[in-house]
């Protein structure tokens, strides 16, 4: 934490509460005293985040905007009684698809469930003038509202975003707009095509497309400009252009005009050039991340989805992570895996803590706290990754996160919550660091190995590792002797927290019945309970009732950190294998499964407390000031009302043409 911070600590962080959802805002301390060069290049480069922001909605969903737009229009139309309890639910549906960029839910991946009646829906659409409405060529008013109705109400229809249990097509159970009639069989055996062993620096095959089959042939529809998405990615390099000129350095200059050539052609070359450039780009206070990058959303780990983030270094602390990735090469070589598994020489790890100061696509409203790129793993391997720690976002969860319950009902012992009130914070933000800045980039494939063979269990194992990497190190002395750490009793605070989290907390973002889906929680689910389960002849992590509740307790946090190890480990040995059996065992055992009776349990104590389990944020506004045609400054401001950010972006920044 630094003074900037704590200046800020009278400010208002959590803002909402609507379902499962609590809607926070975040400060960009330090944005003021910014050179005007510098603000006018985080004011273009915010402008370019924003622009992509309907590109993530089509993605998720082909009937997103249309459906989107058409419940904004009844929002800013409808002339009945706005005061009913049926309208707020109305409102609340609305505020969920904002939330998620579509109809499914950002985490659990099901589609929203409304509760309002289809009558009322037809009493919305009926009381809605026909002005408020989108217009297109390709649907009349009368098929826009019978088209919508059928999304919201027909069960049926695209019930998952993005299926990822074991069954012969994930993508036909997918509602996801990567693929259009196209078989999980035929796109595989298209982009298998083109693989080639003897190419050491693959592109990403698929990353920007969407694959379709028209007239039994499969081609690809590439997202560029004169392609999919051009109305939006035109005015993202319109942005981006603007910022070539006010870059810091030439180094960065060129990292955009890459960017700009990429969008320009849709050439993945061009695309992995931008990302080897854009390693280089070290010495810039500013960066960003835009562009079409995880692959988490498509079943198959193929497509990447839009995002951006805006942020400049927090020079301070970055000094932690500088300390880390100067010593990267001495916590490769000290890790409990396998010596054939492990890099002979780390390259690159560069790792810092930024402030974001703009977010979009599938980085909002719901916000990552730390990102590590690029993802292609020949580049890595070749010029290492950078890895960042969104401090501003992590302080503004905290802050929100004071005062909850949460600690005070799941923590066993009041040492436990000391220890969680003490150090949680900087805990919790190493824990980040090591997860990024080491985890993801330590490691190695076996020759000829490729990450696809791991599947639809990929993504979650990936986040084990990482996440075992941190745990590991989290408690050695080395941490403590390097100044990063201030002592043991910290770790403990982190070993205390993952275990509350894996094996009961986390549970309450899942409904009574479901299992665990999303990768990061099958991955805490996986670790927490494999841990437990090896541990438990010498009690290393111990359950406990106490009037009538559950607490997870850790009996010997050394012996604990022994087990991290050796998860550590296998896991690493089952990446640089490609072992897809171990891979399916390990996950579909300890990662996917619920105790129903835990589970319930976790509902009802969590329910007492009236917290959402989700967050996310409203960004920062900046606005330019212009005199006779120049910047002469930028001013930022906090928002406080998601639902007017979210018709603002909706009014403003809303380029695709409703297509079917
Ligand atoms: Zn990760």
């Amino acid at each position: 934490m630094n003074n900037n911070m704590q200046e800020a600590d009278n400010f208002e962080y959590l803002l909402e509460q609507f379902g499962d959802i609590k809607i926070m805002r975040y400060t960009v301390p330090g944005f003021e005293t910014l050179e005007i060069n510098q603000k006018r290049l985080l004011y273009f480069l915010s402008e370019a985040a924003l622009c992509g922001r309907d590109i993530l909605f089509h993605q998720n969903y082909k009937y997103n905007l249309v459906l989107r737009k058409t419940l904004e229009a009844i929002y800013n139309g409808y002339t009945g009684n706005r005061g009913e309890a049926e309208f707020a639910e109305f409102v609340v549906y609305l505020k969920k698809i904002w939330f998620a960029n579509g109809i499914h839910h950002h985490y659990s991946s099901d589609k929203f469930v409304p509760e309002f009646s289809l009558a009322y829906y037809h009493e919305l659409l009926n009381n809605t003038p026909a002005r408020f409405f989108p217009t297109t060529a390709v649907l009349s008013l009368d098929q826009i509202k019978e088209l919508t109705a059928d999304v919201i109400f027909n069960k049926e229809l695209a019930p998952f975003k993005k299926y990822q249990n074991d069954t012969d097509d994930l993508l036909r159970q997918s509602a996801v707009n990567f693929y259009e009639g196209v078989s999980q069989k035929e796109a595989e055996a298209f982009y298998d095509a083109f693989k080639n062993d003897d190419d050491h620096t693959p592109i990403s095959f698929g990353l920007n497309s969407r694959l379709t089959k028209k007239d039994g042939i499969i081609t690809e529809e590439t997202y560029k400009i004169g392609g999919l998405y051009t109305e939006a990615i035109e005015k993202i390099v319109y942005w981006l252009k603007q910022a070539v000129e006010v870059a810091e350095n030439e180094t960065q200059q060129q990292v955009l005009q890459l960017l700009i050539r990429y969008y320009q052609t849709g050439d993945l070359k061009t695309w992995d050039a931008y990302n080897i450039m854009w390693l280089q780009d070290l010495h810039s206070l500013i960066d960003v991340v835009n562009g079409f990058i995880e692959t988490y959303e498509d079943p198959l780990g193929i497509k990447g989805t839009w995002e951006s983030v805006v942020n400049f270094k927090n020079l301070e602390a970055t000094k932690r992570t500088d300390i880390i990735s100067a010593n990267a090469q001495w916590f490769e070589d000290h890790s409990p895996v396998d010596p054939r598994f492990k890099k002979k020489e780390v390259r690159g790890v560069s790792a810092k803590v930024i402030y974001a100061v703009q977010l979009g696509g599938d980085c909002f409203p719901s916000t990552p706290i730390g990102i590590n790129l690029p993802n292609a793993d020949w580049i890595r391997a070749q010029y290492g990754s950078k890895s960042v720690t969104i401090e501003n976002i992590t302080y503004a969860h905290h802050q929100a996160s004071l005062g909850s319950g949460m600690l005070e009902e799941f923590a066993f012992s009041e040492e436990e919550q000391r220890l969680a009130k003490t150090y949680g914070f900087i805990a919790d933000n190493l824990h980040t660091d090591l997860h990024e800045c080491l985890g993801h980039g330590s490691g190695q494939l076996l020759p000829g190995v490729s990450p696809d063979v791991l599947k639809n269990y990929h993504s979650p194992l990936e986040e084990a590792r990482a996440d075992l990497f941190a745990l590991y190190y989290m408690m050695d002395p080395k941490l403590v002797e390097l100044g990063i750490l201030p002592c043991e009793e910290a770790a403990k605070a982190e070993y205390n927290s993952y275990i509350r989290n894996g094996m009961m907390t986390q549970l309450v973002r899942i409904e009574q019945g479901k299992t665990i889906e999303q990768a990061h929680m099958r991955c805490r689910s996986l670790i927490a309970h494999w841990v437990f389960e090896k541990g438990a002849k010498n009690k290393v992590i111990e359950q406990v009732e106490k009037e009538g509740k559950t607490f997870f307790v850790i009996n010997d946090h050394r012996a604990l950190r022994t087990l991290f190890g050796a998860l550590l480990k296998e896991v690493q040995r089952i990446k640089s294998e490609g072992d897809y059996a171990a891979c399916k065992q390990l996950v579909e055992q300890y990662g996917v499964q619920i105790d129903a009776r835990l589970h319930a349990e976790t509902l009802e104590r969590f329910k007492k407390l009236n917290i959402a389990p989700f967050g996310g944020f409203v960004n920062p506004k900046l606005e330019a000031v212009v005199e006779d045609g120049v910047i002469t400054d930028v001013l930022i401001s906090y928002p406080d009302n998601y639902t007017l950010q979210m018709l603002e972006y909706s009014a403003d920044y809303s380029f695709l043409p409703i297509k079917l």
